[in-house]
């Protein structure tokens, strides 16, 4: 990777900072890059600009960090962005999930049939939407030539915006595959043996083909859930990979969803929080409960406190902290050294449908597919098995719906769209409820720009 500059917008964030920067200090081929670390937060910028420069040192990485409020500047020569940011903050988000709370809608309007996920806003999220197209334009006139990797979310809804209103070269990232180690670790399987593919939206794939040994190992999965699946407790809200929602949308999909789609399921799973709790285990509900979330939010709030600590408590041995050679498995880094110094790797992308990669998704639409990447570029692998009709129909067309539903309301801007949207929900009782759901989150402090955009056109 020799040379290359990267920017990361958002740097501050809790979930990625401290991943990206490791991995970047452990890659060999990263030796003699510049990172530009890019967010609006200096407290956040600052911690993890002091972070990077003490493990780099610690582990004698020829890195050179720099860090910038100045977007603009931070892209400047960037061969590659990696966009982390959330505008605004949890904190926004919570005010739309509280506003949507006072109308009935509980975990707010985003919290959708066949979308779940509580900080993967597409309707209340105008500004990160915004954000997203703003990286991407500035990028068309200052780094025309540099990959956009795109990591906030909403990575469906971020991707397919982005490839469709810029030339800039854009794929989405999210670590949701790794849901098939979980399913091969609760069988007991060899994950070197195990030949797997998945195969849809991101938050929204499934194992379209799972051998074990050259054989079906579905078989084998079956056998687990009449001797094993009563057993199944969760460790943490996110642990579902193994729970009676994913096992229950295997029985009736025929294929296993993996990593976030099981949040992603129909209303059946989410009605209250005694069925999260049915589906998802106890105590939490799952992640998309008010209680799971709130596991999570104190997990990030630890996980930025330990960065602060981190950054300034020069007695910390960083190298025991994070050791040199445990990789964070998040994909970006890797993916620049695959691209960059061709180290070929597997990866599971968000990329558009162009060929198509799935028959039948329209070849703008942003799927989630396993490719190869090398010095070459990115080689989708052929879907085989191809998704059953039943996902194809009943999951997946659906869950389109709502990506192009989001964006027309986005892109067109018209507070009729966002109603409609929500007259399709069956929490909405009425007209009125829906119209004033919408006007109490147009009326936001920080909602102002998105109340002008949606005003209703003539
Ligand atoms: P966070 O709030 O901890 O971090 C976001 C960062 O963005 C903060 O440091 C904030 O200061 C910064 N920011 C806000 N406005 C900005 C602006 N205008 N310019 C530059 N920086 C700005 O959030 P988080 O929990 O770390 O999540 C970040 C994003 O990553 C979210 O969208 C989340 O949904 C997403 N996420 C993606 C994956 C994935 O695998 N793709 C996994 C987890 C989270």
């Amino acid at each position: 990777m020799s040379g290359i500059k990267l920017s990361i917008i958002g740097a501050g964030s809790a979930i990625f900072s401290l991943k990206l920067v490791g991995d970047l200090c452990k890659t060999k081929g990263s030796s003699g890059s510049s990172v530009s670390l890019m967010d609006i937060d200096e407290k956040r910028l600052n911690s993890v600009h002091l972070l990077a420069a003490r493990y780099a040192a610690a582990l004698g990485a020829n890195l050179k960090f720099e860090k910038t409020t100045d977007m603009k500047r931070s892209i400047e020569g960037a061969d590659f962005v990696i966009n982390t940011a959330l505008i605004g903050g949890h904190g926004q988000l919570d005010a739309s999930r509280k506003a949507g709370e006072m109308h009935g809608y509980a975990r707010g309007i985003d919290s959708q049939e066949f979308n779940m996920v509580s900080d993967y806003n597409t309707l209340s999220n105008y500004n990160q939407l915004k954000y997203f197209l703003e990286v991407a334009h500035n990028m068309e006139e200052i780094c025309p030539n540099a990959w956009l990797l795109q990591s906030a979310n909403p990575v469906f809804e971020g991707t397919t915006l982005i490839s469709r209103y810029s030339d800039i070269k854009v794929i989405g990232f999210c670590h949701g595959h790794y849901g098939v180690e979980i399913v091969a670790r609760s069988l007991g399987l060899d994950i070197k043996e195990v030949n797997w593919q998945v195969a849809g939206f991101n938050h929204n794939i499934w194992l379209t083909r799972f051998l074990y040994k050259d054989k079906d190992a579905y078989p084998l999965l079956d056998q687990w859930i009449e001797k094993e699946a009563m057993k199944w407790k969760p460790e943490d809200p996110f642990d579902d990979q193994m729970s009676p929602a994913a096992i229950d949308m295997y029985k009736f999909y025929g294929r296993m969803p993996i990593g976030d789609s099981i949040r992603n399921g129909s209303w059946k799973y989410h009605y209250h929080l005694e069925a999260k709790k049915k589906w998802y285990g106890e105590p939490w509900g799952g992640a998309d409960s008010d209680l799971g979330w709130a596991w999570y939010q104190n997990y990030l709030k630890a996980s930025t406190d330990k960065s602060f600590k981190l950054a300034l408590d020069k007695s910390i041995n960083l190298l025991q902290e994070f050791p040199p050679e445990v990789m964070s498995r998040e994909q970006h880094i890797p993916f620049i050294d695959a691209l960059i110094n061709g180290n070929q790797g597997r990866f599971v992308l968000n990329i558009p449908n162009k060929g198509p990669i799935i028959p039948s998704i329209p070849e703008d639409v942003a799927v989630e597919v396993p490719v190869i990447v090398d010095q070459e570029g990115i080689h989708p692998e052929e879907i085989n098995p191809p998704l059953p009709k039943r996902i194809m129909d009943m999951y997946l067309a659906p869950r389109r719906s709502r990506m192009e539903w989001a964006l027309e309301a986005f892109v067109y801007g018209d507070k009729r769209i966002l109603q409609e949207i929500l007259v399709r929900d069956p929490r909405t009782k009425s007209f009125e409820q829906a119209e004033a759901v919408i006007d109490e989150i147009l009326a936001l402090p920080f909602n102002k720009e998105m109340k002008k955009h949606y005003e209703i056109k003539k």
